[in-house]
């Protein structure tokens, strides 16, 4: 799992490594992802996301999708999509959230904040300047909790907050576990609280772990798994 953005990404909302989504890295080719047949679907998608297979087994799911990475739009097929909006800041990002929770709370909505990234870019990783802009993040998520909150639904729903990569110095995109090492919490009905992961996670596990929560029934192409150590016995 190299540390640069495309492959991670795709492999979080695809629940498969890259050499199965054939997205290995920033610069992958569009034509060589959309070659192959997927799972038994028409040649021409990508490999199947979440958001593919909750289109497909629950037809009039509202799914909305805000990406502050512009980059994020090749990786989804705007067919499986209710709303994609490219937000070009994290404030609007969260301010976007809040419109979309406020009108009505989607059944999945992934937001993006990238100023993390800009920040490790920018200032360079692991500086204050970069745990400024983490900082930020965690303010933002706190704003749509509240707005979940207000919306009545924050009861009901399932949080995961992750990332694509890590970083050193000024850049990613290496083997080092400073780059690969990625966050992963999950909050809400049904899962444990304060408790550490022990287990290995992986980005592919994300997609899984959300077809869990949403009663899907995962693609046989998929490698991820449901992080069931989360959740509580039942
Ligand atoms: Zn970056």
């Amino acid at each position: 799992m190299p540390s640069s953005s495309s492959q991670n990404w795709a492999s979080m909302i695809m629940g498969a490594p890259p050499k199965d989504t054939n997205i290995p890295r920033n610069g992958f080719s569009m034509k060589k992802a959309t070659g192959s047949t997927y799972c038994d679907r028409p040649k021409g998608r990508l490999f199947p996301s979440i958001y593919t297979i909750l289109r497909e087994q629950k037809p009039t799911s509202k799914i909305v999708v805000l990406h502050h990475w512009d980059d994020y739009a090749r990786l989804v097929e705007d067919k499986d999509l209710t709303i994609r909006k490219h937000t070009k800041t994290e404030d609007s990002t969260a301010i976007a959230a809040i419109d979309v929770i406020t009108k009505g709370m989607p059944d999945l909505l992934f937001l993006h904040f990238d100023h993390v990234d800009h920040a490790g870019h920018s200032i360079g990783h692991n500086t204050d300047g970069y745990y400024k802009a983490v900082a930020k993040a965690d303010s933002l998520v706190g704003v749509v909790i509240a707005a979940l909150k207000a919306a009545k639904v924050y009861d009901d729903t399932v949080i995961i907050l992750t990332a694509d990569h890590g970083g050193k110095g000024k850049g990613h995109g290496g083997p080092s576990m400073a780059e690969r090492n990625i966050p992963w919490i999950i909050s809400g009905p049904g899962v444990n609280k304060n408790v550490a992961l022990i287990n290995e996670v992986n980005t592919y596990d994300t997609a899984a772990t959300i077809a869990y929560v949403m009663g899907l029934t995962q693609p046989a192409c998929w490698k991820g798994k449901p992080v069931l150590s989360a959740f509580k016995k039942k």
